[in-house]
């Protein structure tokens, strides 16, 4: 009896190379002899690729996403004689769909169509909410700034970990863009709110952020400064 010395893999006596990964197998002590009978076929086809899954995936999440918004608007249909309160359920499964299958449709979606496009999703069914609530006022002041801020966050995110820094940096670049947001969102409420003082809650998100995001800066710097150290000094 044989083991594949790269993964560990039992062998019958009729390989001559592991079925797992390839790796050839010289084993001194048990020679390789023809079998009467092969343990599995000599070609194994390899049908299963990885768009047959996406497409499955995708067909998967549309179709769980219809269901639930197929029962509530016949319903609203049925007892309202018309649409409703479905909208809301309706808008909110829109927006699923453009944010979970709507980019695995594409073998390469560009992530940045894909964050104006959630963006907008997110902006109108807000809207949705705010154009049959009684109340005036709130989206232009409160919930529109707050949407924006929070998506210039996730932009400025995507930027920093698309590019080649290292990822202490990257870190360290994401945590204060977390307090920015907070801050900002904190700005936004209390303007609309008329508030005495412009920031209140997002002191205690923002500070321990930021100290967190200078150590992870000084442990970057230490860790170049170790490389070129060791550089210089050949150890
Ligand atoms: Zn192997």
């Amino acid at each position: 009896m044989s083991f594949c010395v790269n993964c560990g893999v039992r062998l019958a006596p009729s390989e001559q190379q592991c079925p797992l990964c390839d790796v050839f197998v010289i084993n001194p002590l048990n020679p390789w002899t023809e079998p009467a009978e092969r343990p599995y076929p000599k070609r194994v086809e390899t049908l299963i690729k990885k768009n047959v899954d996406t497409k499955f995936t995708v067909i998967i999440i549309s179709i769980s996403l219809i269901i639930p918004a197929i029962i509530p608007m016949l319903t609203d249909l049925f007892i309202a004689g018309g649409i409703t309160w479905s909208r809301y359920v309706l808008g909110a499964l829109f927006c699923l769909f453009v944010f979970v299958p709507l980019p695995l449709m594409f073998k390469r979606p560009n992530k940045y169509l894909f964050w104006l496009l959630d963006t907008l999703s997110v902006a109108g069914y807000v809207f949705l909410i705010y154009s049959s609530s009684g109340s005036r006022g709130w989206y232009f002041s409160l919930a529109l700034p707050i949407i924006i801020s929070v998506a210039l966050g996730v932009l400025l995110s995507m930027i920093i970990t698309a590019s080649s820094t290292s990822s202490l940096k990257k870190a360290a670049a994401i945590f204060a863009i977390i307090g920015l947001v907070s801050v900002s969102v904190d700005l936004v409420i209390n303007f609309h709110l008329g508030s005495s003082s412009p920031v209140h809650w997002s002191v205690f998100v923002v500070s321990p952020l930021l100290v967190f995001s200078s150590i992870l800066l000084v442990i970057d710097r230490k860790v170049e400064l170790k490389e070129e150290l060791r550089k210089r000094l050949f150890y």
